[in-house]
């Protein structure tokens, strides 16, 4: 996929990442639970009121996914946070911004 500079790569990533969970099978609940909890993250519908707690609990979910999935779907899931939190840094702090006002 290719995006200009327009693009809202936190919203690119959200639905990303609902896919994934619309996708898991449900058979292991790092990526059964794991794909939803990411993507409330992206929303802003849950998640840690601070910008550092938010990226921990990212962190940590991802971790989690990639180390106990039982398949590559949920191993390579975090990848769009991971990816996201690393090029896209200062979209992600306004996007906490804007969902915590
Ligand atoms: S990691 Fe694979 S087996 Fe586990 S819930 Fe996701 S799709 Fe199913």
């Amino acid at each position: 996929m290719v995006f200009d500079d327009r693009r809202n790569m936190v919203d690119v990533a959200h639905n990303a990442m609902a896919f994934f969970a619309e996708e898991s099978c449900g058979k292991c609940f790092p990526c059964r639970i794991g794909t939803h909890r990411l993507t409330e993250r992206l929303n802003g519908t849950a998640g840690p009121a601070t910008e550092a707690e938010w990226h921990s609990e990212v962190d940590d979910i991802g971790d989690t996914m990639m180390a106990t999935s039982a398949c590559g779907l949920g191993m390579a899931a975090p990848n769009i946070t991971r990816s996201l939190q690393k090029y896209f840094p200062d979209q992600v702090s306004a996007h906490l911004q804007s969902v915590s006002q």
